[in-house]
């Protein structure tokens, strides 16, 4: 008898997981142990076949556009940047971890019409981003802490996820250009859904009915 295949499904770790579990768990994907009070970062679940993988959401459509993860949970901000549509589909919008991807600088500073120096994670964005706009940028790679960029003097914007706003007001910036509203989304790799239909359909299914249902 061959093996059962299996459906690995990579979920973007802190608060998406935390969103995303009591939506899995209602299409019925459970996992047999607290992930929260776990260092491991592969999880059975209760139904047979299907495990969950914790990773960081810049790895998830990684993990997915090479078939390593069949099916990934990540933020529109990360797939924007990741860039590699044409391996996944994004089927659902989950509609959690609701967010929005904007510039921002300093507080009553006068938007420069020079060059402008930008400091953010999300290179890829940024770069498509202000070349729509016929704006010159040099940019900074950071991979944490943008806030304090133009504090300190190292940017003259930033471009980052932004919710409450807090954060920015509390570094003594605001928020300029919105450039995407963002929310997780659940990908599915191209072959796998391909070869693995049977298992991932259901699937699909159970979580647009659960999305719908708290809509
Ligand atoms: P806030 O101070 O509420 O505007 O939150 C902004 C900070 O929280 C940013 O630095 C983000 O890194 C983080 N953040 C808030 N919401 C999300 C989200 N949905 N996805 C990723 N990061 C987020």
């Amino acid at each position: 008898m061959s093996p059962q295949p299996t459906l690995t499904l990579a979920v973007t770790k802190g608060r998406i997981l935390g969103e995303a579990l009591p939506l899995l768990a209602r299409a019925g994907i459970v996992p047999t142990e607290d992930i929260a009070a776990s260092r491991k970062l592969v999880f059975e679940t209760q139904r047979p076949g299907v495990r969950i993988l914790v990773l960081r959401g810049s790895d998830v459509p990684t993990y997915v556009q090479f078939g390593a993860a069949d099916l990934g949970v990540a933020g529109k901000d990360m797939l924007l940047e990741h860039g590699g549509g044409e391996f996944y589909y994004e089927p659902i919008d989950l509609g959690i971890a609701r967010c929005r991807l904007m510039t921002a600088g300093p507080i009553g500073g006068a938007p420069r019409s020079g060059r402008l120096r930008v400091a953010t994670k999300y290179v890829n964005v940024a770069r498509r981003y202000y070349a729509a706009r016929g704006r010159q940028v040099d940019l900074v790679k950071l991979y944490g802490g943008m806030e304090v960029a133009p504090v300190i003097g190292l940017a003259d914007e930033i471009v980052d996820i932004v919710d409450t706003g807090t954060t920015l007001t509390a570094n003594r910036l605001e928020a300029r250009e919105l450039i995407a509203d963002i929310s997780s989304r659940r990908i599915v790799n191209k072959g796998a859904l391909k070869t693995k239909f049977a298992l991932i359909q259901p699937l699909l299914d159970g979580l647009r009915q659960v999305v719908g249902a708290a809509r």
